[in-house]
């Protein structure tokens, strides 16, 4: 049984990578074909509902609390070749949030990352070893002084572990985004890796935006570049963010800017200005990334506001089912 005390309430199901026996590998989080099916089957495929219905129902206030539809984001390629497949199965039409830099030639490295570190590595941990080791610094004090920080993480992200928590802070707080790059950079260099030739691999074409279009599934921005904190850019560059991407969105779709009413927050970032932004450009769904109301950003309730509608990532579920 899927839904219980703490999470009878409409929401979304998020959904990242998935796997199959050839060109996507296992890596951190992904999930197969039958894991897809079997999910599905555990929440009940009568509470999931298509994602123009549970838009329509959202507009009306008449979404019921074991209702639920089903988003992929990150414009991710394994979501074409392996989750597609089983919607068209189980006739379910879904929201698929996509940045868009990709389609201008110019993808996050994050997926590529990924895919670095998930090919090349025999685990995860080694590859965090291999990291620290090319980073060369003391950051015993760096984890000392941010161990609140660390326990709180994992209490709000059960999928990770205390080595993921450690990695990403570094990541995203002790370095800057351009000295991160440059070490990754450096260490993709010594396994003679050249991205360009893996974004085919690893992200939708404009086609398969245009294929998920024609079947009925939604499509929705999730910002231009996916920064890692939106919620700290200024608001002229948040503006940016999103009519960007709406714009890149409605030319290769021959839509409508005003057809892009739903979207998901990157990383789960926003702040209270960029509510009022996505409010303004006209987006009227939105969804964060996880189940739990967060004071810090001024929620008082869960689905707090049109544009805080809460998701539970796939991973936390795949655990309630075994
Ligand atoms: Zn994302």
């Amino acid at each position: 049984m899927y839904f219980n005390n703490s999470n009878s309430f409409f929401h979304g199901i998020m959904f990242h990578h998935f796997h199959d026996d050839g060109i996507h590998l296992k890596s951190q989080g992904s999930i197969s074909k039958d894991d897809f099916k079997n999910l599905i089957n555990f929440i009940g495929r009568k509470n999931i509902l298509s994602a123009d219905d549970f838009y329509e129902k959202f507009k009306k206030d008449l979404l019921k609390k074991n209702e639920v539809c089903i988003t992929f984001d990150d414009a991710i390629k394994s979501q074409i070749d392996v989750a597609l497949p089983v919607l068209s199965d189980y006739k379910i039409k879904a929201f698929f949030f996509v940045y868009t830099s990709m389609f201008e030639g110019n993808p996050d490295n994050l997926e590529i990352y990924r895919y670095f570190r998930t090919n090349y590595f025999s685990s995860i941990n080694e590859f965090y070893s291999n990291f620290y080791e090319a980073l060369n610094e003391n950051l015993e004090p760096f984890f000392i002084q941010n161990q609140k920080e660390i326990e709180n993480k994992k209490l709000k992200f059960q999928m990770y572990t205390v080595e993921d928590i450690k990695f990403r802070l570094v990541r995203d707080l002790y370095l800057k985004k351009d000295e991160y790059e440059d070490i990754m950079q450096k260490m993709m260099k010594k396994k003679k890796i050249i991205s360009s030739e893996l974004y085919s691999k690893l992200f939708f074409s404009k086609d398969d935006l245009k294929k998920l279009d024609k079947q009925g599934h939604l499509i929705g921005p999730h910002s231009h570049f996916h920064p890692t904190l939106m919620e700290n850019l200024t608001i002229d560059k948040q503006k940016y963010e999103y009519e960007k991407a709406i714009s890149v969105l409605s030319k290769i779709l021959n839509k409508s800017k005003s057809d892009f009413k739903w979207m998901s927050h990157p990383n789960g970032s926003y702040s209270k200005d960029t509510l009022k932004v996505l409010n303004k450009i006209g987006l009227e769904l939105g969804f964060k990334q996880i189940m739990k109301i967060e004071p810090e950003k001024g929620m008082k309730k869960i689905n707090n506001s049109n544009l805080e509608i809460a998701r539970e990532d796939h991973s936390n579920i795949i655990r309630l089912m075994n």
